[in-house]
């Protein structure tokens, strides 16, 4: 049971997408003190006290920031209601039960290295491939922001693969369409459940997806790389997401030589160790990204990587 929290920051804004997924302003009461206050990518904690069930105590969940790192007061977030929680005193539900003007804890400051300079590197010139299901388009968001505010002339080197269940969930779709036009970013927003949303005409499918192998090479067309062009030494892949988008990411892009950033990954499929990460990504559940208990399913992701990794 988590000890009372102390409030320090007041919700100032929340936008409902649906029943649930909203997105989610908190003031802090003092803004963070570094500077900048935080790394694009990165996450802090939020939390609340169970005022309806005391003696469950309180509850603090990490939420990886969407705003931009110029911004030190106000942090925005991006989150789902969770329809099935693992734990008896969840967060989503009392974070649901909130109106603007409402306290709540969070962390003054954030932590993680899911950012940038500490996974690509700040002076990649390399194509970054954002893959984000749902509600893990919130570290992308803040990357995208932070280099519009910072006078990015154009963010041509950025994709965004966006998948979600139905277009009215396809967060952010007007901010990152105008991204597309007037900075060059490769937009394309995905959904699951088209035959819900008859008037769709962009992509279907999870997210994930779009690295089947029949639709590759589509995917590659699209962002102007030739057929077979999408590997590492023109791009480099971010996921952001739950289990099942990350494992189907690395699965689909082995065989393009996208080696995981994940030593016990690496270490299973005996990449060689002067063979650079190319693949990044930020987990939200806790299921393991791959079964590596199993030889038969390490033997199998192995076969798929090519001779010189
Ligand atoms: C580094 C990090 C950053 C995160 N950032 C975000 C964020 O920006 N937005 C966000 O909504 N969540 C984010 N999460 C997930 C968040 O921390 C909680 O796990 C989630 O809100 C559920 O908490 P809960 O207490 O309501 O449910 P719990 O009782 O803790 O249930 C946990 C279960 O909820 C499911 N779950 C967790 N996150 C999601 C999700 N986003 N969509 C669907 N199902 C989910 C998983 O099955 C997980 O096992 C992040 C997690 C991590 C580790």
């Amino acid at each position: 049971m988590g000890t009372k929290l102390e409030y320090n920051a007041t919700l100032t804004k929340r936008l409902d997408l649906s029943s649930h997924l909203a997105c989610f302003e908190l003031t802090l009461d003092q803004p963070i003190a570094n500077d900048p206050a935080f790394v694009a990518g990165q996450y802090t904690t939020i939390g609340l006290n169970n005022e309806a069930k005391p003696e469950l105590g309180s509850v603090r969940r990490p939420m990886s920031i969407a705003s931009a790192p110029q911004r030190s007061d106000a942090l925005e977030f991006y989150i789902r209601l969770v329809a099935h929680p693992e734990s008896d005193n969840p967060l989503t539900p009392l974070l649901w039960r909130l109106r603007v003007g409402d306290r709540l804890f969070c962390r003054n400051g954030a932590t993680g290295r899911f950012t940038v300079d500490d996974t690509i590197g700040p002076d990649d010139d390399r194509l970054k491939v954002f893959v984000a299901a749902g509600t893990g388009l919130a570290p992308f968001l803040s990357m995208l922001r932070g280099d519009a505010n910072a006078n990015a002339r154009s963010l041509a080197q950025y994709v965004v693969l966006h998948g979600a269940s139905y277009a009215a969930e396809l967060g952010y779709a007007d901010e990152l369409t105008t991204y597309q036009r007037d900075l060059g970013l490769h937009y394309l927003p995905t959904i699951s459940r088209p035959r819900e949303v008859p008037d769709w005409t962009g992509s279907t499918g999870r997210v994930e997806d779009f690295f089947l192998p029949d639709r590759l090479t589509q995917l590659e067309e699209r962002l102007g790389l030739p057929t077979g062009g999408l590997t590492p030494d023109r791009a480099v892949v971010m996921v952001c997401g739950l289990q099942g988008t990350i494992q189907y990411s690395i699965e689909r892009l082995l065989g393009r030589g996208f080696i995981p950033d994940h030593r016990r990954i690496r270490r299973s499929l005996e990449v060689s160790e002067t063979t650079p990460a190319s693949l990044f990504f930020e987990q939200y559940d806790n299921t393991p990204v791959v079964d590596l208990r199993d030889p038969a399913n390490v033997s199998r992701l192995r076969q798929l990587l090519p001779a010189h990794a």
